[in-house]
């Protein structure tokens, strides 16, 4: 089975957005086992829509064409379809029903624009909208399938998910189910990732396939490696992704800071959770983004107490006692995060100082780095040089100071 993505919208072509929906829609196809040779962007012009479609559906058996199923003038991917389809357009009396309860229920008042949305080619199937007002649509064309979804991404995910990918597999024949399951790691380059991860893809390998591995970077995030495995019903294949992943972390041990939609912040929250202590963060060059990102988890006001964004060097030696002296130093690292414990009565005290650039800073260089983490009696200072420009190397400390106090941590932890 061989589907493409046709992504609709002049505004595409423009660079006005990106269109992460095709990525998007192009992992999903690949977890599915359904292969995917063409990605198409086309703009709102139903000649080139229509184009774009015939073309799509003469080197593949499916086409999920995204956008351009809203209510106005230059949404027509509806009428695009019912041309390749070579069928009128029909108002259907359910859609109109959801979409005027929508419209109900958010306490707005619906115009005729809005009925649009409700025509759909006959010989059409609807997907029924949940979450906005656009129905997808399963279109046979031939023993050919057009699906639309629409382009707003989430409402796009949830609709592929659930109407498009399962409609795809079983025309597919595919009676197996796919799992996987992303395993979270920070701190490795790709190639030493790969590395540690090779004796796995071999044996993997050798035995037919199955589960697969993937490597996905996500920049300053870190390096995403998905477990993928198919199997006749979804229990068997959990087996087979969980069997891996614990031969992963076997390999890869630390570096490994959660799966799926974990974060470091998360991760991190999790363990000073566990332990019942309370955190809080003194940041100079960060400017507060590593207190942002841990109120950024839900419970965190259990945890986390609050922050320091002392900037300015007298901040530091007046709010937080540190010694007078350079400020880019180990020592003022250290006595940062001591002070900022003091100061706010936790058990936890975290630090980050250091030169962000463009100009040099007390003779340092710049993505020159100290960070700081004081608990149970110890204070650690970690002095970095850190790579890029000044929002990456501010985004790079934010991180790997989440992960100096995960580690830290994680010392603490009984067991592996
Ligand atoms: P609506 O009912 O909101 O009009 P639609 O199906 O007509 O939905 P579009 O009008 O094409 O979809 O797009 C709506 C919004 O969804 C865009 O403004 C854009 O923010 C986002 N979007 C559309 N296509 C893509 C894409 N390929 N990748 C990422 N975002 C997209
Ligand atoms: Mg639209």
């Amino acid at each position: 089975m061989r589907c493409e993505v046709v992504a609709v919208g002049t505004e595409l072509l423009l660079g006005q957005i990106v269109d992460t929906n095709s990525s998007w829609m192009g992992e999903q196809l690949a977890a599915a086992g359904i292969d995917s040779h063409y990605q198409t962007k086309v703009g709102d012009n139903l000649e080139r829509i229509v184009a774009a479609l015939r073309i799509a559906l003469s080197r593949n058996e499916a086409v999920i064409v995204c956008g351009g199923l809203g209510p106005t003038q230059d949404d027509i991917t509806r009428e695009a379809i019912a041309a390749v389809m070579n069928v009128p357009l029909e108002r259907d009396d359910a859609v109109v029903e959801r979409i005027a309860a929508m419209f109900s229920a958010r306490g707005r008042s619906m115009v005729e624009s809005n009925l649009r949305q409700a025509d759909v080619p006959v010989g059409a199937v609807v997907i029924p909208q949940t979450r906005g007002t656009a129905p997808g649509l399963i279109c046979p064309v031939g023993h050919k399938v057009v699906y639309a979804v629409p382009g707003v991404p989430h409402e796009m995910q949830e609709m592929l998910e659930r109407a498009v990918l399962p409609d795809l597999q079983a025309r597919a024949g595919t009676r197996s189910t796919i799992v996987s399951r992303v395993l979270r790691t920070w701190g490795l380059a790709e190639s030493t990732l790969a590395e540690k991860v090779a004796p796995r893809l071999d044996a993997l390998d050798a035995a037919g396939g199955n589960p697969t591995l993937a490597f996905l970077a996500s920049g300053i995030e870190g390096i995403k490696v998905r477990i993928t495995a198919k199997a006749p019903t979804r229990d068997d294949a959990l087996a087979l992704v969980e069997a891996e992943e614990a031969e992963l972390r076997g390999l890869l041990g630390t570096i490994v800071f959660g799966v799926d939609d974990d974060t470091m912040e998360s991760a991190v929250g999790a363990l000073v959770e566990q332990f019942g202590l309370t955190v809080a963060v003194a940041e100079s060059m960060t400017g507060g983004l590593v207190a942002s990102r841990l109120v950024e988890v839900p419970g965190a006001s259990q945890w986390f107490k609050g922050g320091v964004v002392s900037y300015a060097s007298e901040v530091k030696y007046d709010v937080l006692g540190v010694p007078e002296g350079p400020v880019v130093s180990e020592p003022a690292a250290a006595a940062m995060a001591e002070g900022v414990a003091k100061l706010l009565g936790t058990d936890v005290g975290l630090s980050i100082t250091g030169v962000a650039g463009p100009a040099e800073q007390e003779g340092q260089p710049v993505g020159t780095v100290f960070f700081g983490v004081a608990m149970d009696g110890r204070t650690d200072v970690v002095h970095v040089r850190l790579p890029g420009d000044r929002p990456r190397i501010r985004q790079y400390a934010a991180i790997s100071l989440l992960d100096m106090l995960r580690r830290r941590l994680l010392e603490r932890a009984p067991g592996p």
